[in-house]
């Protein structure tokens, strides 16, 4: 038998070789190649002292119980990667048992996977393009809308506000009590319109209609509402002016009007001159939209009767018995 390979062995061997302990080596060498366990240890016990073997017993045993635990361990893992490795192959064998049901089946779930991914993101793609179409026709029929509106409130013949978009503003005056007494209501009036129409056409009454339009449109602030409100009659309405102001505004008006030269370029005949009558109230006066178109009605008439071409602002004491046709026209 050989000298086993343990520890304490080695440490003996060791310690002899290297001559640390000459009688050790002295003893060694006589115990020769066939010494026995027994003998070794009788050995290390003599000359390296029980402790130090007991240090060595204890250290190697320690060492053995961690690589046991080790070992264990490697084992578990290997058993566990073994475990997974045969899932694994077992799992493979049994997918290419059943592999037309199984790849089917995945094939399946993928393109439903793939097909829903794919919907969702063309439906996605679809409703943004839907919404992009709806709000275009959104804004095109918004357009068209505001097109109509401005053609449904525009007057024609002199593009000024007509007589509908007329009575909608003239609804609203009353909604803000406190401007009442800065606010008026103007109505103008070509003077013997008739007799221009008569005597030069309707055409040439047109032309001469579109231009009192433009002349009265020009000679007020860009925020003044300005209507043809019927034939040849006009309406203003004035907010922010006192009654004076509003004279002072009218007459402008009417001034420019009378100054204004009426020649047919080509022919050379001359039209004019045209002049209007002006009649207004102010909203403080009157009790609601119809009673203010009467007054300025009213003061209308006075400047009518009154010689025509000039302003008449409505006082409380004129007559209420004159009713105009334009009055009959808007109580409709
Ligand atoms: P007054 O000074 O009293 O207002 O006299 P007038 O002749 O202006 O008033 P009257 O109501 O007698 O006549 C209004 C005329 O306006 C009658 C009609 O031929 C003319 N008229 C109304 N609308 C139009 C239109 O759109 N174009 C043309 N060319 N004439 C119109
Ligand atoms: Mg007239
Ligand atoms: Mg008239």
């Amino acid at each position: 038998m050989g000298v086993a390979s343990i520890p304490r062995n080695y440490q003996l061997f060791y310690e002899a070789y290297i001559g640390s302990n000459p009688e050790l080596a002295q003893d060694l060498a006589a115990l020769g190649s066939r010494a026995t366990q027994e003998e070794l240890d009788d050995l290390s016990a003599r000359h390296l002292g029980t402790g130090q073997v007991d240090v060595i017993e204890k250290a190697h045993d320690r060492i053995l119980t961690e690589l046991d635990s080790v070992l264990k361990l490697l084992r578990q893992e290997q058993a566990s990667l073994e475990s997974y490795s045969r899932l694994l192959g077992e799992t493979a064998v049994r997918i290419n048992a059943k592999s037309s049901f199984s790849s089917e089946l995945i094939r399946n779930a993928v393109s439903l996977l793939n097909d829903a991914t794919g919907d969702k993101i063309a439906q996605g793609e679809k409703t943004a393009g839907d919404m992009e179409q709806r709000s275009q026709e959104m804004d095109q029929v918004r357009r068209e809308l505001d097109e109509y509106k401005r053609i449904a409130n525009t007057d024609s013949l002199t593009r000024l506000s007509n007589r509908r978009a007329f009575d909608e503003r003239l609804a609203t005056i009353f909604d803000h009590a406190p401007s009442l007494p800065v606010t008026a209501l103007v109505l103008a009036d070509i003077d013997n319109f008739k007799k221009i129409n008569d005597s030069y056409g309707h055409p040439v009454g047109d032309k001469i209609l579109s231009t009192v339009a433009s002349v009265i449109r020009s000679n007020v602030r860009k925020e003044v509402f300005v209507a043809r409100t019927g034939g040849e009659e006009f309406a203003i309405i004035v907010q922010g002016n006192t009654p004076d102001e509003v004279m002072i505004i009218c007459e402008r008006v009417r001034r420019a009007l009378e100054t204004r030269a009426f020649r047919n370029s080509r022919s050379g005949i001359n039209y004019g001159p045209v002049t209007i009558s002006l009649g207004y109230s102010m909203a403080s006066q009157a009790a609601d939209p119809g009673d203010l178109y009467a007054r300025a009605d009213t003061a209308l008439y006075h400047a009518k009767n009154s010689g025509r071409n000039r302003t008449i602002f409505y006082e409380d004491n004129m007559t209420k018995d004159y009713v105009s046709k334009s009055w009959l026209i808007y109580k409709k």
